[in-house]
């Protein structure tokens, strides 16, 4: 019996979810994986926090708990006329045609949360959008993604000029595609997941501190867990229906916080007292990173309006320090 636990490759399960994409495993159902799972509720209720890696071993759920958040997310409002999902109450992030195009409130639609899969090797492209001949726009991937996710499966096996690439537009917001005369700006505020093993292949770790948060998977040992595991497989095999009926509640559950947190964010505040606790931890860690700063800032945030709270307390920045720092923090202490 424990010799079968130990030789099951829990990689299947998203393969086995791939397939059938349809049913996905609920998030609700991955056992442990704690700082994963906190990270992925983390960046569902502030997509201003915009990139999470996922480092860890295979078969230890990085792809399957981030494909399990797709049934987490809430729908977005857009404009039928738009590719890019622009948010009509930001005019600052609008692509060229709703820049144009007066939007009517008849021409709102609420659609699903964008979730898109980026796989090795996937062209230029169909990431960045190309053009027609007669100079129409076709919006890649991080058109179609804006106010929603990416999920990098491998990410250390992808070029890592695209990773950066990226990185960087996200930090912009704004992308313009460009060909011979033609060009196209949009908002490109999309959340990038990126999951790797390190073991495959390694990944430079100035590209891993560039993540706003960072958290690692480890191999379950504890041998119960490891049977839990493999019943919810089996079972969500068995009748992927009732197992996620019988998981409902939680999910609608998460599904609540994740909401009422986008809710909150707006309001959400920082007292100085909890400020002062984020720069002195950037100080005494040598971090002199404008972008770690707000990286802080927001995984406080966020981690505050899960708790239903406006008021960051000092546990709301202390909860999130080695999500956000750890990578920096280690390589301070190597030095
Ligand atoms: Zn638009």
């Amino acid at each position: 019996m424990h010799e079968d636990n130990d030789n099951l490759d829990f990689e299947d399960l998203s393969k086995f979810n791939k397939k059938k994409d349809k049913f996905f495993f609920p998030f609700t159902g991955i056992v442990g994986q704690q700082a994963m799972k906190k990270g992925l509720i983390l960046v569902s209720a502030n997509p201003r926090i915009s990139s999470i890696a996922i480092i860890g071993e295979n078969g230890t759920g990085k792809v399957t708990a981030s494909m399990g958040l797709q049934a987490l997310l809430p729908d977005l409002e857009i404009s039928t006329h738009c590719s890019s999902n622009c948010d009509h109450s930001n005019k600052l992030f609008l692509c060229d045609i709703c820049k144009e195009i007066e939007t009517k409130e008849d021409d709102i639609v609420q659609i699903p949360t964008s979730f898109m899969i980026l796989p090795v090797g996937t062209s230029k492209e169909r990431i960045f959008g190309t053009f027609e001949k007669d100079g129409t726009f076709v919006p890649g991937l991080i058109s179609i993604a804006n106010r929603g996710y990416i999920l990098m499966e491998r990410a250390n096996l992808q070029d890592e000029d695209l990773i950066k690439t990226l990185l960087d537009i996200r930090s912009t917001g704004l992308y313009t595609c460009k060909k011979g005369e033609m060009s196209f700006t949009h908002p490109a505020q999309f959340t990038l997941i990126a999951t790797m093993n390190l073991s495959e292949g390694e990944m430079d770790e100035d590209i891993i501190r560039q993540f706003q948060l960072v958290v690692h998977t480890r191999s379950i040992k504890d041998i119960e867990e490891r049977i839990e595991i493999v019943r919810r497989v089996e079972s969500f095999k068995e009748d992927p229906d009732e197992f996620l009926e019988k998981n409902k509640r939680e999910l609608d559950g998460l599904k609540i916080v994740i909401d009422n947190s986008r809710k909150l964010l707006e309001r959400a505040d920082i007292p100085s007292k909890s400020m002062d606790a984020i720069i002195n931890i950037l100080k005494d860690n040598d971090i002199d990173i404008p972008k770690m700063r707000d990286a802080m800032v927001e995984a406080t945030k966020a981690n505050t309006v899960i708790n239903d709270s406006t008021w960051a307390s000092i546990e709301d920045v202390a909860e999130i320090v080695d999500m956000v720092l750890g990578h920096h923090i280690e390589k301070g202490q190597s030095k």
